[in-house]
């Protein structure tokens, strides 16, 4: 799944590509994908790209005030293209959700590998109304987002720092896998209680969150669209790298189930040696 840094690489690569173009086509290769019905999707077609922006982890294209907005989920991607098909997409079994076409016979598809269909797309007036974007916590990439504003989070948050890390409604664009770097890098167990660490904990996680994302975002940034998730996968340390060695200390990077998923750490850098119980697994044995 994209996160903060791969979509605000999206944002980077979709403006330069669309700068001074304009909207001839929007067609639907899925119904469900469309996730409202006023302005229609035909609102777009004959507009120009006024501006690509970021939500936490929705894409936001402004087309002469009416506004394509879309989230990528766990399977979806965006495929772009010079030169588009002339085909029209039709709504079927395709892995194409949505197809948008400009003026210069560019374009992009929204795709979606596997059965459950997540990806969501939004024509509004206002970025605003869209239920995702009005819950988002803060963006941790913001000028406003101290080491204060961050500690007054983590304070008033009586749950697991992996859990508060990936909460859109407590901190936007942050997931699965960079939760799992933020914290191997701030050496801090995912299952530590956020409202519960100190001020030292704090800052580490802190500067762990800024700096792995900016980090991200640096190295996310001027890539094609189609080189980002083999990039993002390439940058990880922990996330993903089951039974490879953690490159801080050369212990073994463990597993544990979490909530719908797993997350990957490492027992000597995060949790003083001590592999974290798996809770499913543990249910299973007894
Ligand atoms: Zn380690």
């Amino acid at each position: 799944m994209p996160e903060l840094p791969e979509v605000q690489a999206l944002v980077e690569f979709l403006r330069s590509r669309t700068e001074g173009l304009v909207v001839t086509g929007v067609e639907l290769g899925s119904i469900s994908v469309l996730k409202t019905f006023t302005p229609p999707p035909q609102a777009l077609v004959g507009a120009p790209v006024d501006g690509v922006s970021r939500h936490g982890k929705f894409l936001d294209i402004d087309c002469g005030g009416t506004h394509l907005v879309f989230h990528l989920a766990r399977a979806g991607w965006l495929r772009w293209s010079d030169a588009m098909p002339a085909t029209v997409l039709r709504p079927g079994k395709s892995p194409i959700a949505l197809r948008v076409r400009f003026d210069d016979a560019s374009g992009f598809d929204l795709t979606e590998a596997g059965t459950k269909k997540r990806l969501a797309a939004y024509v509004v007036n206002d970025p605003a109304t869209v239920p995702g974007i009005a819950s988002l916590g803060p963006d941790p990439m913001a000028h406003g987002f101290t080491l204060e504003v961050f500690a007054a989070i983590a304070a008033s948050h009586r749950m697991q720092v992996k859990g508060m890390l990936r909460d859109q409604s407590i901190i936007a664009g942050v997931g699965n896998a960079y939760s799992d770097e933020v914290l191997h890098v701030a050496k801090l167990s995912p299952f530590a209680i956020a409202g519960k660490l100190g001020d030292a904990e704090v800052e580490r996680l802190y500067a762990a969150l800024r700096g792995t994302l900016a980090g991200a975002v640096a190295a996310a940034s001027g890539k094609p669209a189609k080189e980002l998730k083999d990039a993002k996968r390439a940058g990880m340390r922990v996330h993903g790298r089951t039974g490879e060695i953690c490159p801080e200390c050369g212990d073994v990077v463990r597993e544990v189930s979490f909530a719908d998923s797993s997350l990957q750490y490492c027992a000597t850098c995060q949790t003083g040696g001590k592999p974290l119980a798996d809770r499913r697994t543990s249910k299973f044995l007894k």
